[in-house]
C-alpha cells in the first residue's frame, strides 16, 4: 500500500503495516492506506531538511511560488467533484458541504498566492553614513503540519499554502481517519513541479508518528490543529529544542442572545452554530447564553426544530447533517449527555441513537440539554457532538444585564469564538469588545474569510491562521546590517 509520501516518492509503511478506512455513514469500506511508524517519520523529516538545507523551493522566487500555488487552486477547482467526494467519504459529511469546504480551500492557496509576493521586507535608515540596513523575511524551515479530521483539507490549506509561500519545506500528518484529500494534495503538487522533498506526507497514529514528528531535532517549527490534550503535549515535545508553535485547539463557544433580539434571526442561526456537521466544529455555538425573559420562547422554538433536522449519508439529498465521524467519538459524545443528566440538565431532545438504515452508521441526534449552569462539567467540556448546553442570565438594569451575560460567556478556559445577538448597536459594540473569544460575530454564526484571521485566546490556541498573520507564522524575520566602509570599532585599547 503505498500511500506515505517522501522525498518525491510514494512508498508503503517500513513496517509493512496497513490501516483500513471507512465510511462513517454506513461502515462501508473506503480503501486500505498505509500505517506509518516512527521510521517512516524520520525518513520524512530527512528528506525534509535537505530539501530545506540544500534544495531550490526555499530559494525561488517569489513569484515562482505564488504561480505553483495559483496552479495549485486551478486544478483544484477542475477535480472539485472528485475531490469533494474524497472528503464526504472519509468524513461522513454531505456532499454539498465538502463542496463549500473546496471553494475556501481555493481561495486560501490564491489568498497565500497573494501573500507570497505581498511582503519583501524593509529598508530602514540607519542614520551612519555608509551603512545600510534592511529587514527581510525568511523561511522558518522544516515545519510539521498535524491535522485533524472535521475539515481535513481546509485544515491542511491554511497549513500548507502559507508554508510553501514562504518557501518551507513540510511534513504532512493528516488525521490517521481522513488521508485521502491529504493524498490527493501532495500527489498534484508534486505533479505541479515542487521539488522532491518539500513535501511528505506520512499517514499514521498521532502518538507514534505524530510525537516522532514533533520532538526531532530536525523540525524547526510545529503547526497543530486538533485537541487540547493533544496541543499540551505537543507544546511539552517542542519545548526542548524550542520549536515554533502554533496550536489552533478546542473551543466551547458561548452564543449570547439578548431579549432584545431578531428572535427569528437568532434561533435559526442558534440551530446553525451548533447543529452544523453534527456540532464537530471547533467553533460551534455549543452554549446557548440567553436572558431568562425569552428562554421559554426561544428554547421551546429551538427543541421544535432540533427534533425535525433530517439526518442522513454524504449523498443523500435530503439530509441536513450527517454522523459523527466515528463509533467511538459516538460514545464520547453519549457518555458526556449522560454526566450532563446526572448533574441535573433537563434533557428536551434528541440523547438517543436514531434506528432504522441509520443503525449502521454513527449518528448521534440533535440534543439540548437545558437549566444547565456554571457548575456542570457540560458547560465547559467540549463534547464535540451536536450537543446545545443552555444558561440564562438576568439583571437588574442594562449594565447588570450586559455584565450577567459577558461573565457567563467568559466563564471558560477556552476563548475560540462566540457571538451576541441584540438589535441594540452599542450593546452590540460593548459585549462584542468584552468577550475572550478569538473571533466574535455580532448578529451572526460561523462565517469566516480567508484574508481575515483565525486563532484562539486562552487554551484555544497560540498564534493565528490566516490573513498577513498566517504568514508571519512560518517566516523568520532578519536584520542586515551592511557597513560599506568597515573601521576599527576603538572601543577596547590594543595592548599588545
Ligand atoms: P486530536 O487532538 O485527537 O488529533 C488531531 C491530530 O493530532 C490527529 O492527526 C492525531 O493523529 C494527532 N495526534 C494525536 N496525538 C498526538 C501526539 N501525541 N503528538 C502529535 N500528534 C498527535 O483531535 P481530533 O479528535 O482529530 O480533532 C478534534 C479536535 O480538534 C477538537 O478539540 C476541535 O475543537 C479541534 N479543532 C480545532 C480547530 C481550530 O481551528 N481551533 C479546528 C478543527 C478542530
Amino acid at each position: 500500500m503505498s500511500t506515505l509520501f517522501i522525498d518525491g516518492q510514494w512508498s508503503a509503511a517500513e513496517s509493512g503495516r496497513t490501516r483500513e478506512i471507512t465510511c462513517p455513514a454506513d461502515g462501508s469500506h473506503i480503501a486500505t492506506v498505509a500505517e506509518g511508524g516512527p521510521a517512516d517519520a524520520r525518513r520524512a523529516l530527512e528528506a525534509a531538511r535537505l530539501a530545506f538545507d540544500h534544495g531550490p523551493w526555499p530559494h525561488t522566487p517569489a513569484p515562482e511560488r505564488a504561480a505553483l500555488l495559483h496552479r495549485l487552486a486551478d486544478r483544484l477547482q477542475d477535480e472539485i467533484e472528485q475531490v469533494a467526494r474524497m472528503e464526504a467519504l472519509d468524513t461522513g459529511k454531505r456532499l454539498v458541504e465538502a463542496k463549500i469546504d473546496m471553494e475556501d480551500i481555493i481561495a486560501v492557496f490564491r489568498h497565500f498566492a497573494g501573500l507570497a509576493q505581498a511582503e519583501a521586507g524593509r529598508v530602514v535608515d540607519p542614520g551612519v553614513a555608509d551603512v545600510s540596513s534592511r529587514v527581510v523575511s525568511e523561511p522558518v524551515g522544516v515545519c510539521t503540519l498535524i491535522t485533524p479530521w472535521n475539515f481535513p483539507l481546509l485544515q491542511t490549506a491554511w497549513k500548507v499554502a502559507p508554508a510553501l509561500a514562504a518557501g518551507n519545506t513540510f511534513v504532512l500528518k493528516p488525521s490517521e481517519l481522513t488521508p485521502h484529500t491529504s493524498i490527493w494534495l501532495v500527489n498534484a503538487l508534486a505533479d505541479l513541479g515542487l521539488p522532491p522533498g518539500a513535501a511528505n506526507l506520512v499517514l499514521g497514529a498521532g502518538a507514534e508518528v505524530g510525537s516522532t514528528l514533533t520532538e526531532a531535532p530536525e523540525v524547526d517549527l510545529v503547526s497543530f490543529t486538533g485537541g487540547v490534550v493533544t496541543g499540551r503535549t505537543i507544546m511539552a515535545a517542542a519545548a526542548p529544542t524550542v520549536k515554533k508553535i502554533a496550536l489552533e485547539l478546542g473551543g466551547k463557544n458561548p452564543n449570547v442572545i439578548f431579549a432584545d433580539a431578531d428572535l427569528d434571526a437568532a434561533i435559526d442561526n442558534a440551530l446553525t452554530a451548533i447543529f452544523l456537521d453534527s456540532g464537530q466544529v471547533c467553533s460551534a455555538g455549543s452554549r446557548l447564553v440567553v436572558e431568562d425573559s425569552v428562554h421559554d420562547q426561544v428554547v421551546d422554538e429551538l427543541v421544535r426544530r432540533a427534533g425535525t433536522i433530517r439526518m442522513g449519508g454524504p449523498l443523500d439529498e435530503d439530509a441536513e447533517t450527517g454522523p459523527l465521524i466515528s463509533d467511538a467519538h459516538r460514545e464520547k459524545v453519549e457518555a458526556y449527555v449522560a454526566h450532563a443528566v446526572e448533574q441535573g440538565a433537563t434533557l428536551r431532545c434528541g440523547g438517543e441513537r436514531p434506528g432504522g438504515e441509520l443503525a449502521k452508521g454513527s449518528y448521534y441526534p440533535p440534543t439540548i440539554l437545558d437549566d444547565c449552569h456554571q457548575d456542570m462539567d457540560a458547560v465547559h467540556d467540549e463534547s464535540f457532538g451536536p450537543v446545545l448546553t443552555v444558561e440564562t442570565f438576568t439583571g437588574a438594569d442594562r449594565e447588570g444585564v450586559e455584565d450577567a451575560a459577558v461573565a457567563i460567556a467568559n466563564d471558560t478556559v477556552y476563548g475560540l469564538a462566540g457571538a451576541v445577538w441584540t438589535q441594540d448597536a452599542g450593546r452590540a459594540e460593548r459585549v462584542a469588545r468584552r468577550l475572550r473569544h478569538g473571533t466574535v460575530w455580532i448578529n451572526d454564526f460561523h462565517p469566516y474569510v480567508p484574508a481575515a484571521e483565525w486563532g484562539g485566546m486562552k487554551q484555544s490556541g497560540i498564534g493565528r491562521e490566516l490573513g498577513l498573520a498566517g504568514l508571519h507564522e512560518y517566516q523568520e524575520t532578519k536584520h542586515i546590517w551592511h557597513n560599506t566602509r568597515p573601521a576599527r570599532a576603538d572601543w577596547f585599547a590594543d595592548r599588545a
